[in-house]
């Protein structure tokens, strides 16, 4: 069984549409594979339909931007309810703070003396609900003004950078125990890539355990291998569920392949059960 647990379409930055994405993983050899896009769950049913056609399980899932610490950290949530009413309201929130962050985006890229416009980007997000960077910096490679994502990320749009603008986010300690009320199962995402070791140590994992947290994700490219061997037995230690995904982008992010990184089957059945209706009301 060869299972990645966190992919994205282009329901939000990856570069597939869903259905593609699912098609791609299945001539990949997977034997599951969830779709994980930044706040949003619309790419679900074009997923599940596609999985259905080639016979590979699809598992329903998001990446949600949250806040810990002052520092961005990506929750992955997988089965939740979407038709849960406070999550919607959240993500809601969240996806509106994308949104309006586009055009202030622009607007600062301009100042800058780069000439480029709200409809450049929204040629790139097209049918995405979750607006974001990587359209901008699509845009710009469009453009001429930088050769790809990754030179748009390391110039421009990073903290610190002209076209940086901050956006809303979920507080972390919030949106746990919010997933788990609507059925979901919550695991973090890449906990010690980009930074976000400084506030995921074994402590604070310890404490989002309390909140509900199921598991972390250890395979990731984002992760060294002494990271990797780190966080595992922080994850035996505490009895977290461990999981490894690609987290691909279609043709958006360089070195993740579908399947780079995969799930140990025990530890996706794991995954599994703790789906569903939380048995404490
Ligand atoms: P945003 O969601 O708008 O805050 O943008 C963050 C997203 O940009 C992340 O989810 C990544 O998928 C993507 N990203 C960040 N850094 C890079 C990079 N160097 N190259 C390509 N994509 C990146
Ligand atoms: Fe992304
Ligand atoms: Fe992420
Ligand atoms: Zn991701």
């Amino acid at each position: 069984m060869r299972i990645d647990l966190h992919t994205h379409s282009s329901a939000s930055d990856g570069t597939d549409t869903p259905g593609d994405l699912v098609r791609e993983a299945a001539a990949a050899g997977l034997d599951v594979v969830a779709l994980t896009d930044h706040d949003a769950m619309s790419g679900w049913a074009e997923a599940q339909q596609a999985g259905d056609e080639v016979g590979i399980t699809v598992v329903p899932g998001l990446e949600i931007s949250t806040r810990y610490g002052h520092r961005g950290v990506h929750l992955l949530g997988y089965l939740p309810d979407p038709t849960h009413p406070a999550l919607v309201l959240e993500l809601d929130r969240i996806l509106e703070g994308r949104t309006a962050r586009t055009p202030a985006i622009v607007a600062a890229l301009r100042a800058h003396g780069i000439d480029i416009s709200e409809d450049d980007v929204r040629r790139e997000s097209g049918g995405s609900v979750a607006a974001g960077r990587p359209h901008v910096a699509d845009a710009l490679a469009r453009l001429g003004v930088v050769r790809d994502r990754t030179e748009a990320f390391a110039t421009l749009l990073s903290p610190g950078q002209p076209g940086y603008v901050n956006r809303y986010a979920s507080a972390l300690e919030e949106m746990i125990p919010l997933l788990v009320d609507a059925g979901g199962v919550a695991v973090l995402a890449h906990p010690w890539g980009r930074g976000s070791r400084s506030v995921l140590s074994a402590e604070a994992l310890a404490e989002l355990k309390d909140l509900g947290l199921a598991g972390i994700e250890v395979d990731h490219q984002d992760h060294s291998a002494a990271d990797r061997a780190e966080l595992r037995a922080i994850a035996a230690d505490l009895d977290l569920v461990v999981t490894g995904s690609s987290d691909h982008h279609g043709l958006g992010k360089v070195d993740h392949d579908l399947g780079v990184n995969t799930t140990a089957p025990e530890h996706y059945e794991r995954l599994l059960s703790l789906a569903g209706p939380s048995l404490g009301g």
